[in-house]
């Protein structure tokens, strides 16, 4: 009789600052989430401008520090460029170039209304200005953008769903194609410059490494949805979500890179034990 299925989970920071409280409850929900010998790291190092090597070492060692261990050898993205040029000709049918800027953007969604522009994962749902352009016509600088309409119709779906085993566990989570183009859009597959974008990559990777239980945090319950999107599109399996509550400061705002004051470097450096660093984020 087969055994329950293997759950195989994966942290993925990227190197653009150092780890924070809130990073140390990611890894921590990530390895505990994991089978024994299951739980993965990645680099997410797309971004080359921010991302640098020394914030990539600090990763290893807070991470060591917190007594965690992962599975060698550690997948980085910018070593995946091939995967995601291959993901990305693939979809190439319901893709196109966008030359718009955001204050592009901004300014066609403000044409036809008033008060809060319309926003998703990405920020500002694309109001589909570039939709009529041709890959054939894709000029240096461009992104490439997924036509998530199209992307519907040839699924032959009005809804794409996943199960969260936090978040009303047992049940499916499910968006509906017209809250899906209109709450969040076209979002880009390809960034000027990168070759590919947050979501296209982590779809990707997710698959090549057998992830069976993504464990994130709440902020990007949203980005799921592409994601799920992506899979369908791909024909790559859906995993088992966790999306987890956040760590936030005394003021209640969520823990971000910029606020170094709460780096595990600077507990550590004060002396502070991994013990005490659960202990604050109460795990
Ligand atoms: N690299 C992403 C981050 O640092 C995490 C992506 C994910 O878990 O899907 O926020």
């Amino acid at each position: 009789m087969a055994g329950a299925p293997v759950r195989r989970t994966r942290f993925a920071p990227s190197p653009t600052g150092l780890l924070h409280l809130g990073h140390a409850y990611a890894a921590l929900v990530a390895q505990h989430s994991a089978d024994p010998g299951q739980f993965l790291l990645r680099i997410e190092d797309i971004d080359r401008d921010r991302c640098r090597p020394e914030y990539e070492a600090a990763i290893y060692a807070d991470l060591a520090w917190l007594g965690l261990t992962w599975q060698q050898p550690v997948m980085r993205q910018s070593d995946r460029m091939a995967a995601y040029r291959d993901a990305l000709a693939r979809l190439a049918p319901l893709t196109y170039p966008c030359r718009c800027r955001r204050g592009d953007i901004r300014a066609a969604l403000s044409a036809p209304q008033e008060g809060a522009l319309p926003a998703g994962p990405d920020g500002l749902v694309y109001p589909g200005t570039c939709r009529v352009r041709r890959l054939s016509d894709a000029e240096p600088g461009d992104v490439i953008r997924l036509d998530a309409a199209r992307a519907f119709d040839a699924l032959g779906r009005d809804h794409v769903a996943f199960r969260d085993q936090a978040i009303l566990p047992g049940q499916n989570h499910a968006l509906f194609r017209d809250q899906f183009l209109n709450g969040i859009g076209d979002v880009i597959l390809s960034r000027r410059g990168m070759g590919t974008s947050y979501h296209l990559a982590v779809v990707v990777d997710d698959a090549a490494q057998d992830i069976t239980v993504v464990t994130r945090g709440k902020d990007l319950f949203d980005a799921t949805w592409v994601h799920v999107l992506l899979q369908r599109l791909l024909d790559l399996p859906t995993p088992l979500y966790h999306h987890h509550r956040l760590i936030r400061d005394d003021a209640g705002k969520r823990l971000a890179k910029r606020d170094d004051g709460r780096a595990i470097r600077h507990y550590r450096d004060d002396g502070a034990t991994p013990q005490d660093i659960r202990r604050l984020i109460g795990f």
